[in-house]
């Protein structure tokens, strides 16, 4: 019989990863969805919130002098309920070596 349990990371909300500095890419839908969650206009979002990223392939948002991410208010994301994919993903969809010395997620087996 074949195993498929697989682990999943449950998130801890422990924002170390909100503070690594490094690329959140945004798409157009997210745009589009976070400007909205902000009761602004697209524009608006795009001028205070993006830059460009290095590649010139689309837009990331913004960080603090620190590296931080720019919606990370204390231990909250200000744009929780439509943080993008990259950021709701990590550290399952995708992660780096040694990503367990910092983020605080639990395993949890999945059927
Ligand atoms: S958008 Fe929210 S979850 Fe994503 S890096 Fe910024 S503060 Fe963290």
């Amino acid at each position: 019989m074949q195993n498929s349990m697989k682990i999943r990371y449950t998130c801890q909300r422990c924002t170390n990863c909100c503070r690594w500095p490094g690329l959140v890419r945004i798409s157009d839908q997210e745009i589009c969805a976070i400007s909205r969650f902000l009761q602004c206009s697209e524009y608006e979002f795009i001028q205070r919130f993006t830059r460009l990223r290095p590649q010139r392939d689309g837009l990331a948002l913004q960080e603090n002098s620190d590296g931080s991410c720019v919606f990370l208010h204390g231990k909250d994301c200000r744009i929780n309920p439509v943080k993008p994919e990259q950021c709701a993903g990590f550290p399952n969809t995708w992660n780096f070596p040694s990503w367990r010395d910092v983020c605080e997620a639990v395993p949890v087996l999945e059927d």
